[in-house]
């Protein structure tokens, strides 16, 4: 894949806030190991004719602000988990995306959040869904991962631990956003003409906000994989539906070996264990990460109909972005500092 831009992992962290490779010089003999991360901000009918260049711009700045924020997390040697929950915190509270502020809308015009996050060097692993009140719900995933015995919670239970944590809560009107209100109401004309309930996938033609869940994977300088996903779902989804992306194993998997955050027809997701299938290939079958996540992507999910795409990165930093939609938000920061934010297909 051809960055579009190319930068030096020196030069971006200069541009991003100079210091911690200043500090390492003191430290001669003890080089980080090199870093790496990748986010999306979900797959779907991404075309160009269907945007305007300004809202282009917005999508590739929203990118680029949540991918440089992980990235100074990774090169002040933080750690992989610190600089996933910062992009993906940065991805939940922007409008742009299907997660935190600008979630979807269910059936019942609420917004209902889903997110997990998985560490793969201790396999500890942290997922909410149905959660109405929470501002930054990848932060309450982690929370259930870090203090609590379990690894996921839902609906009011998740509510109720949440209060006994450290976080923020809104009122659920701050998720709303006037054009994923109209895609509910979309949604809702479409269910009426078809007489059957009729959830909106990213791919959708109704839907006319196709697209937008967030995800992000990152190695740091201890060797540390982790990877995360936080989503509003699908538009119209009722009866408590719960998609891929808070499923350790579908939407968010991460080992030693490999890390992969997912997005798309959750249902697809879930039958086919998106994420964690890709990882196994990799670990039993010694596949390049491209390799497994292209078989998945564009074979077995396929001939499913699943449509939709994962991120990942391998305990090299190798990167992988593979979808089988039109597009997909994602940017990335690999090993040797090479930037690459692209929309579209190609
Ligand atoms: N995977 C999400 C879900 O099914 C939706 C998406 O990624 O766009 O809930």
């Amino acid at each position: 894949m051809k960055p579009i831009i190319k930068l030096t992992a020196l030069t971006l962290s200069s541009l991003i806030c100079f210091n911690s490779y200043a500090d390492n010089s003191k430290e001669e003999s003890k080089q980080p190991n090199p870093v790496a991360i990748v986010i999306h901000g979900g797959a779907g009918t991404i075309i160009k004719k269907n945007m305007t260049p300004e809202l282009e711009k917005a999508y590739k700045t929203a990118l680029k602000d949540a991918l440089v924020a992980g990235y100074h997390v990774l090169i002040n040697q933080g750690s992989s988990t610190e600089a996933i929950k910062k992009s993906i915190v940065m991805m939940e509270d922007s409008p742009l995306f299907n997660a935190g502020k600008g979630a979807v809308f269910t059936h019942e015009g609420k917004n209902s959040l889903d997110a997990s996050i998985m560490v793969g060097n201790d396999l500890t692993a942290g997922a909410i869904a149905g959660v109405e009140t929470v501002k930054n719900p990848i932060l309450l995933a982690d929370k259930v991962r870090t203090d609590s015995v379990h690894v996921m919670m839902s609906g009011k239970g998740a509510e109720q631990f949440a209060k006994s944590q450290d976080l923020e809560f809104v009122d659920p009107k701050y998720f709303f956003t006037q054009r994923r209100w109209d895609s509910l109401q979309n949604a809702l004309k479409h269910e009426k003409e078809q007489a059957s309930y009729t959830p909106l996938l990213p791919t959708d033609e109704a839907n006319n906000y196709k697209f937008g869940t967030v995800g992000a994977v990152a190695l740091d300088s201890n060797g540390v994989i982790a990877a995360a996903t936080s989503t509003g779902g699908m538009t119209n989804k009722r009866y408590g539906r719960i998609g891929d992306s808070p499923i350790i194993g579908a939407g968010t998997y991460a080992n030693q070996t490999c890390g992969i955050s997912a997005t798309g027809h959750g249902e697809y997701f879930i039958r086919a264990a998106v994420t964690y299938d890709i990882c196994a290939l990799m670990q039993y079958k010694e596949m390049p990460i491209s390799e497994a996540a292209d078989l998945v992507i564009h074979n077995k999910l396929k001939k499913m109909g699943g449509d939709g795409g994962v991120i990942g990165l391998d305990h090299q930093g190798n990167i992988m972005m593979s979808f089988n939609t039109h597009g997909m938000y994602r940017a990335s920061v690999d090993t040797a500092g090479n930037v690459t934010i692209k929309l579209y297909k190609d």
